[in-house]
C-alpha cells in the first residue's frame, strides 16, 4: 500500500521536486516501509518523537521538521537536520544560526509565509516578510542557511482559493528571491502542497510537497 503510493506520488513530480513524506503520529514500522519503497526524506512535527524515530531507524534518512518549532528545542536537532521548513520568528532564526556556530554546522531552514486565512497559523505575511529582511538580517546570519520559503493553504475546499494562495506564494518567493537573495544559489526551494493539495503546489512551482495522509493514512493523536 504505501509502497504503491509513494510510487503514483513519485511520478507526479517533475524533475528536480523532492517528496517529504510526513510521517508524524505514524509508528516506525510504517516509515521503515516507505524506506524500502526508496522513499529516504521524512517530515516530523515534534522533536520527541523524531528523536526516538531517528535512533530507531536507518541511518542515511534525511530527516525535515516540518512543524512549528520551540527556540528552546533547536539545539537537539542542529546537529543533524536536513531542512528546518517552519521559520516563523526572528528569534528562532537567530536562534538557529547560534546553534549551527557552536556545532560548526550551517543548518538548512525556510523562512515561513503566511498566506492563508486562518489566524491560527504562523508565518509572516508577505509585508512582515519583506521588511523583515529589508533589515539586512538575513545578511548577518553565518550558520542559518536560508534556502527558501515554505507555506500551507487554507483549509478549504474551494480549490480555486488554494489556487490564488500558491500563486501569491509562488510571487512573492520570486521577489524575495530577486530582492534579498539575488546572487545566493541556496535560496532554491519553494515548500508547499499536502495531501488535499500538492497537485495544485506542483502547478505554481512547488519544490518540496509535504505529503503525510495520503501516504500513511489518517493519523491516530494522542
Ligand atoms: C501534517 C503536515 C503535513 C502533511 O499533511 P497531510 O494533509 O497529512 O498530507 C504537511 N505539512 C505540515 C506543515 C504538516 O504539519
Amino acid at each position: 500500500m504505501i509502497k504503491e503510493v509513494i510510487q503514483d506520488i513519485q511520478s507526479e513530480l517533475p524533475c528536480g521536486v523532492r517528496l517529504v513524506a510526513v510521517s508524524k503520529y505514524h509508528p516506525a514500522s510504517a516509515i521503515q516501509e516507505a524506506y524500502d519503497a526508496g522513499q529516504r526524506v521524512f517530515g516530523e512535527n515534534h522533536v520527541q518523537e523524531l528523536m526516538s524515530k531517528v535512533d530507531e531507524l536507518p541511518k542515511d534518512i534525511e530527516w525535515h521538521f516540518t512543524g512549528h518549532l520551540q527556540t528552546n528545542k533547536v539545539k537537539y536537532i542542529a546537529p543533524f537536520i536536513g531542512l528546518i521548513h517552519a521559520v516563523d520568528t526572528e528569534k528562532l532564526l537567530r536562534e538557529i544560526d547560534r546553534q549551527g556556530k557552536r556545532i560548526g554546522r550551517p543548518v538548512p531552514c525556510l523562512l515561513q509565509l503566511h498566506i492563508a486565512q486562518e489566524q491560527t497559523k504562523y508565518g509572516f505575511t508577505p509585508d512582515e516578510m519583506k521588511s523583515f529582511l529589508s533589515t539586512g538580517v538575513h545578511q548577518e546570519l553565518s550558520h542559518a542557511k536560508i534556502c527558501g520559503l515554505m507555506c500551507m493553504a487554507t483549509f478549504t475546499d474551494d480549490t480555486e482559493q488554494i489556487d490564488r494562495e500558491f500563486a501569491l506564494a509562488r510571487q512573492i518567493f520570486e521577489e524575495v528571491k530577486t530582492s534579498f537573495f539575488p546572487e545566493n544559489d541556496d535560496f532554491k526551494e519553494l515548500s508547499m502542497g499536502m495531501s488535499d493539495d500538492y497537485q495544485i503546489a506542483l502547478r505554481h512551482g512547488s519544490t518540496l510537497v509535504r505529503i503525510g495522509t495520503r501516504i500513511f493514512g489518517e493519523r491516530v493523536y494522542g
